[in-house]
């Protein structure tokens, strides 16, 4: 193989890369990624449970205040579906989504 064989060689591959590159940056997002179509790996950070719970009593506003028996709403309810036997509301962090999905 001559030298100028060696180089014209040489550059043919450079182009091939250069276009390997350029198709993988043209490609729309996702579509360069050398994951198999399917299943896709669990993330590593998972979001904990805790960040997914409303901080703020939706019926009053009001954010929860951390108790003795866990985080509660310091207001008084109107809604006697959702008081305790002294009247105060009884919204918890836990139960927000259930408030939520009768009061829509
Ligand atoms: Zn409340």
């Amino acid at each position: 193989m001559t030298d100028t064989a060696l180089l014209a060689k040489g550059f043919a591959l450079l182009a091939e890369g250069y276009q390997t590159l350029a198709l993988a940056y043209s490609a729309p997002a996702g579509a360069s990624a050398p994951a198999p179509a399917g299943t896709p790996p669990p993330p590593l950070h998972s979001v904990p449970d805790d960040e997914e719970k409303p901080e703020v009593c939706p019926a009053h506003g009001k954010p929860f205040i951390d108790g003795n028996y866990g985080p509660y709403c310091p207001s008084q309810s109107d809604d006697p579906a959702w008081a305790n036997a002294k009247g105060y509301c009884n919204i918890k962090p836990k139960n927000v989504a259930v408030w939520l999905r009768t009061h829509a």
